[in-house]
């Protein structure tokens, strides 16, 4: 079973320091509560079922949208899943909790020990007579890239059809992907959006530099010829917004949440999206501060994490 991805809705949101804010949903993608990793593991899992594996193992943190996707589809699917999880970040969420729902395995290992836990996992299952395929943490890859070539598309067919063009494009940028799908659109469909990756944990050079590497990678297996300095300067991984780093709560995320559900009624979280809105919304404020805001296009993707929203909603009230 494979889910249909229709186009996410996107529609326009507020107005905010002189610019119109659209948001496109990812977050309703009809699948396990959507996000990207929807996206992206509906690609993954197209891979799995013509490669004729049976089984699947994954990693991630127990609060995983990731894993929680991969897992819904694994359990679809009738295949067995198991998921590899660091110790360390091991906590009860919602996700956690949907996870041991859809029957997954979870194998916790200390954080140093991942790589080799996969591989004896890997292993143990083929010895057993199984078939594994291994999806890397995040939905990490060239079909992870693909997903977002197609938002790409999809945000280009929007602005075709209601006649607007976006200047800036803002979005949650954790491992990468997601914001190398949508260079690689942008670039492919000769659309001259900046966009504005918000990094939840990685600092630069890294961060910026594993977006850069996943570019090149996909445009390479495209066979599309590409300069690669300005494919360099098309990738803005600004991490000056990781506050207390991944999963971490933040004040200033928390204020933002609460401010965006109450006004716009759209739900955010404190590891992803609160985060990207809250930059988004300070980089505006900058910007004015510095005598260089002027009325732009904007388009906010939301990229899901609906169970981490009532995380978040539980730790206030302390329930
Ligand atoms: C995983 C995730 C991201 C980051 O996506 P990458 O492709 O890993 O950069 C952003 N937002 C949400 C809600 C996520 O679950």
């Amino acid at each position: 079973m494979l889910p249909e991805i229709p186009a996410a809705p996107t529609y326009r949101l507020c107005t905010l320091n002189g610019k119109d804010i659209y948001v496109k949903r990812d977050d309703l993608l009809p699948f396990s509560f959507g996000g990207n990793k929807a996206r992206k593991a509906r690609l993954f899992f197209e891979d799995i079922l013509n490669s004729g594996a049976d089984s699947v193992v994954t990693y991630g943190s127990g609060s995983s949208n990731h894993c929680r996707v991969v897992a819904n589809l694994a359990a679809a699917n009738g295949m067995p899943c198991t998921v590899i999880s660091p110790r360390e970040s091991d906590r009860d969420t919602f996700n956690a909790q949907l996870i041991h729902g859809f029957g997954a395995g979870i194998r916790l290992c200390p954080v140093a020990d991942v790589a080799r836990t996969i591989e004896d996992e890997l292993d143990r299952m083929r010895e057993a007579g199984r078939r594994p395929y291994f999806i890397p943490g995040g939905g990490h890859g060239n079909l992870g890239t693909e997903a977002y070539v197609r938002c790409a598309e999809e945000i280009a067919e929007y602005e075709s059809s209601n006649g607007i063009a976006f200047d800036r494009i803002f979005f949650a940028s954790g491992t990468g992907t997601t914001q190398a799908g949508l260079v690689c659109g942008s670039w492919l469909l000769g659309r001259p959006w900046r966009v504005h990756g918000i990094s939840i944990a990685r600092k630069n050079p890294r961060g910026g530099d594993i977006v850069l590497a996943s570019v090149k990678e996909y445009l390479k297996e495209k066979n599309v010829c590409f300069d690669p300095e300005s494919i360099a300067k098309a990738v803005h991984f600004d991490d000056r917004f990781t506050d207390a780093g991944y999963g971490a709560s933040s004040a200033y995320a928390a204020e933002c949440i609460r401010t965006v559900m109450r006004s716009y009624g759209l739900p955010l979280d404190e590891t992803y999206t609160g985060k990207a809105f809250f930059a988004m919304t300070q980089i505006f404020a900058e910007e004015i501060a510095g005598g260089e805001g002027r009325p732009e296009t904007v388009l906010f993707v939301h990229t899901g994490g609906t169970p981490l929203f009532f995380d978040f909603l539980l730790n206030q009230t302390g329930r």
